[in-house]
Formats: C-alpha cells, structure tokens, sequence
C-alpha cells in the first residue's frame, strides 16, 4: 500500500470522524486489478477502501453536482485536473467553495487500463499540482506547458476545408451519442442540457451523422472558453472521438485572438467569451 494512500485513509477517517466533512469522494479498487474508480466513503469504518494508485484515472468534482444542496461540507480528493474542475463549477455557480473540503494531491500521472502506458489525459498535463486545497498531500510535481499538445491541431489546420470535412464527418459518423463525452465534463455542468430538450427545435433525437456533428460542435462551442483541458472526455468516450483537438483547436484559437487564458486557474477572472472590448477582433460581424 502506497504512503499517499495510507494517508488518504487517515485524513478521511479524521474528516468523517469529527465531522468535518458528511461524506468524502475519492478513488478506491475495481473489479480488476487496473481499474481504480471513483468512490464515496460515508462512514469512518470504510476509510479502507480508498486507494491511490496509477489508475485513479477518473474525475472526482463532476459529482458534486449530485449533491446540489449539501447538508454540511462535502470531502473531495483532487488532483490538478480536479482542482481546476472545482474551480469551474463554482465559477459556474454550481456549487460554493465553502460547501467543499478539498484534500489536494500532487499527481505524477495515470496510466491507461488498455495498454498500462501514460493516459493520454495526463501526458500532456499542464498542472498536475492542486491549484486550490485545504490540505496538500505529496510534494509539489514539475510543470510544464506542454505546447507540443496543439502539434495535432496544427497539422490538422494545415488540410484544406474539404479535407477538414471529411475527417470530422468520419469522426461523427463514429458517434453512439451515449452522451459520456457530457457526463463526465466539469464545463458541461448545465443542469439541463439542450441535448435533453424533447420539444421540436432543439437538438434531434437521431443518431446520424448530422446530428451527431451539430451535438458535438455545440457542445465544444458551449465550452469554449472554460475547457480545462482535463481529457475527460476524451478518455471515456467509448468510440475514440478525438475531442481534445475539437476543445485544444479553440483554445489555441482564443489564446491567439484574446492572450494567453487557461480556465479556471482561479474563480475570480472572466473568461475572454464572457466579457466585451472595444478592441475584440470582429473580423466575422
Ligand atoms: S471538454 Fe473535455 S477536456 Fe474540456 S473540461 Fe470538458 S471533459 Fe475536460
Ligand atoms: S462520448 Fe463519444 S460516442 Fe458518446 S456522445 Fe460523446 S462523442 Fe459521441
């Protein structure tokens, strides 16, 4: 058993044990040996069975949002990906920070189940450290910027529009829309989602190329300036959409047209779609 995950253990024994916290979200042992999914420890008794190990792959804040009116404190194991992803929700007004105790940890990385190499998600991790914590568990890890994360966006920028067509078409002909690229995404937090909607005018129910590519570009423009770059969506998506160069393609856009931005790195600053410049670029109006 790893030192970190001795003191998860400890840490939320503690938590439950005073009170501090109702109940506490973490990672504990699947089924087999290389899956380690979320877990929700009500009970100081059941400390052991968090875990810390190199498959706790999954996204801990997107289930906050179950719990929208919490009694008392809600507890959260977070990692870099985690911390921005609380950040955006309470950003977003989905839920307050001081309904929250966050139990940070440093994170050198996940491996994917599949192969047992680097996850995709966490090879191209910008800030693998808790940037908003309570409490810190590890020491700090290295970051870096990683811009060899928009290599495949500049080549994709380099095809010509039919070219771009015809692999975007590919791609969301490939689209079961089981909607888990949504679920699991902490910028998706819209408690109801227009993909939802059953009145006519609003996204249709067919499984079909069109459709799937006019879900998919809404729901990439709908995060475009609050995509932290998590991977989550890309790591559940069960057909292989490539959705990081969707989401990368608009932030290396935005970045360009508005400056340097990295969502949710704080609570405090606007994102560059939420606010109005006289000097903003309209090449489009
Ligand atoms: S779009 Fe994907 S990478 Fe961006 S915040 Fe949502 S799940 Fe994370
Ligand atoms: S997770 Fe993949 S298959 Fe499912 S709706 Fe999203 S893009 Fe489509």
């Amino acid at each position: 058993m790893s030192d970190t995950t001795v003191k998860m253990r400890d840490i939320a024994k503690d938590l439950l044990d005073k009170g501090t916290v109702d109940y506490i979200i973490g990672w504990e042992k699947g089924r087999f040996s290389n899956q380690s999914p979320p877990a929700f420890i009500t009970s100081a008794a059941h400390v052991g069975r968090l875990i810390w190990d190199e498959y706790c792959l999954a996204g801990t804040a997107k289930y906050l949002l179950d719990d929208k009116f919490p009694t008392g404190k809600i507890g959260i194991f977070a990692r870099g990906c985690d911390a921005r992803a609380i950040n955006r929700l309470i950003q977003d007004g989905q839920i307050n920070r001081e309904n929250i105790y966050i139990v940070g940890i440093c994170c050198s990385g996940m491996k994917d189940p599949a192969t047992g190499n680097t996850a995709e998600k966490c090879q191209y991790c910008t800030h693998p450290n808790p940037i908003v914590n309570d409490i810190l568990l590890g020491d700090p890890v290295p970051e870096t910027n990683k811009p060899e994360r928009f290599k495949a966006i500049e080549e994709l920028e380099r095809l010509s529009p039919d070219e771009k067509y015809e692999y975007w078409s590919k791609q969301f002909e490939k689209c079961i829309r089981c909607y888990a690229c949504r679920n699991v995404c902490p910028a998706c937090n819209c408690r109801e989602c227009f993909v939802d909607q059953y009145r006519v005018g609003w996204q249709g129910k067919q499984n079909n190329e069109d459709e799937n590519r006019l879900f998919g570009l809404t729901r990439v423009y709908h995060i475009a300036d609050r995509c932290i770059e998590c991977g989550e969506c890309a790591r559940a998506c069960p057909m292989g959409l490539p959705l990081m160069e969707l989401n990368r393609k608009l932030i290396k856009d935005i970045n360009k047209l508005f400056g340097p931005y990295e969502a949710s790195m704080d609570t405090e600053t606007t994102p560059p779609l939420a606010k109005y410049n006289l000097e903003d670029i309209e090449e489009f109006m």
